[in-house]
């Protein structure tokens, strides 16, 4: 992340930015130190422990791109057509025992290897072949249709290095050397809950006052895609005794504790205490919107991060905050998302020296090419709505208060601060 100059006087001294919160709760973690050897298939969603370095080539050798015939390109005329004996039949999974000599074509299939002195293939679609040879058209290029030995993967070449999460796409990949069993790093173990009187489960009742949950599905349903072992501590009533015992019996399980709700300054606010009583609170002010105030600390082995309990809040809070964290204690190497310069469309007003994100959909393109961005029109971080309906978030920087239609803006599409 770029770090934009701050305005000092918006800020109040001890307020963080919002790129030294991410540095500060990237200092609080290392990579879990466990790692396990694992089928395959169960590596997916996990973080490789180790580089794979490939032992083979990929291809193995010189082979067929289609159903043809492998020729000399020398025997061929660039003008008119060809007869060639066909001398040779070549399937996939078979070594030729010869090569092919001059004035001979051999029938190939896709992915055969292809026979030495050959040096180009010529698909089937365009010849005639009879039973014993082969009417060529003229050709005039060397070299086609044919897939190089090692084109994808070379003996000795590093295919993926550690830090690297596993997809459906780098398990292929390992598949593709020979790796049936990476060594992974084990899973980091979260705990959610979430704190609030008010709050009420989803199936039961609801009385005047009440709220069902929303945090605690939304949060457990990221950890898992992030591929946590997740548990879930369900709801807390704003009681600083309740509170103190699933924070410890959390916090002696979990590597992560997430919760949300209760960590304002108002009376019914009794997170943060808990967490000075039981371990040490890092910080809990940070120039940003949505998500003041945002609690991180230490409980014994365990991080703390506790979210604002506004819906949006909370969500974007984990995104920009927590996730990162999460992602360096897994192991991950590549931990902050990418995101993607986009132009406003829209004018706004905001408070300078504090990071805000907006729920923003991409509409269309400028005449640069650029995506532009509209914002999703009411900004209440109670709105879930807002995230439901739009495709990410846009980062409004630090220090200018006023946004105008066609400035440059940074966009994260919610596909790069999930799973
Ligand atoms: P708090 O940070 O506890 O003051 O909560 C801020 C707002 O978020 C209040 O309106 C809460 O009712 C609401 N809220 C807190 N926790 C949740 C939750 N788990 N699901 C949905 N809304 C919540
Ligand atoms: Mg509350």
């Amino acid at each position: 992340m770029t770090r934009p100059a701050v305005d000092a006087f918006a800020l109040s001294a001890d307020m963080l930015p919002a790129d030294d919160a991410v540095a500060r709760l990237l200092d609080l973690v290392t990579p879990v130190a466990e790692t396990e050897r694992v089928p395959l298939m169960d590596a997916r969603g996990r973080v490789l422990a180790e580089d794979i370095v490939s032992d083979r080539n990929v291809p193995p050798h010189d082979n067929s791109a289609v159903d043809g015939y492998a020729v000399r390109f020398a025997d061929l005329s660039t003008e008119d057509e060809t007869r060639l004996p066909i001398t040779m039949r070549i399937p996939a999974g078979i070594v030729p025992d010869r090569p092919l000599s001059a004035g001979e074509a051999a029938r190939i299939f896709t992915g055969a290897p292809v026979p030495e002195g050959a040096d180009t293939i010529i698909p089937q679609e365009p010849c005639r072949a009879g039973d014993d040879t082969v009417v060529l058209p003229p050709v005039r290029k060397a070299g086609q249709n044919l897939r190089r030995k090692a084109e994808d993967i070379g003996v000795g070449d590093t295919i993926l290095a550690a830090g690297r999460r596993l997809h459906p796409a780098e398990i292929g990949f390992m598949a593709s050397v020979g790796v049936a069993e990476p060594l992974v790093r084990r899973r980091v173990r979260a705990a959610v809950f979430s704190t609030g009187t008010e709050v009420r489960d989803p199936g039961g009742d609801a009385p005047p006052g009440a709220i069902y949950d929303s945090n605690r599905f939304v949060l457990m349903g990221l950890l898992a895609d992030m591929g946590c072992k997740v548990s879930d501590y369900g709801i807390l009533p704003d009681d600083p005794a309740a509170l103190k015992d699933a924070l410890a019996r959390a916090s002696a399980e979990a590597d992560v504790v997430l919760t949300s709700g209760g960590v304002s300054t108002g009376e019914e606010d009794h997170i943060k205490p808990v967490v000075e009583d039981l371990g040490r609170l890092d910080f809990w002010r940070v120039a940003i919107r949505p998500g003041r105030p945002l609690a991180v600390g230490r409980v014994g082995e365990a991080v703390f991060v506790g979210l604002p309990g506004n819906p949006v809040a909370a969500f974007v809070c984990f995104c920009m905050f927590a996730r990162p964290m999460i992602l360096r204690r897994m192991g991950v190497a590549d931990v902050l998302p990418r995101p993607i310069p986009v132009r406003a469309g829209f004018a706004f007003k905001k408070r300078a020296g504090r990071r805000e994100w907006l729920r923003a959909s991409l509409t269309g393109r400028d005449e640069d090419g650029l995506p532009v961005a509209e914002r999703f029109p009411t900004e209440g971080s109670g709105i879930l709505r807002s995230v439901v309906v739009s495709e990410g978030l846009l980062a409004l920087p630090e220090e200018p208060s006023q946004i105008n239609p066609g400035d440059v803006l940074e966009f994260l599409p919610f596909e790069r601060l999930t799973g």
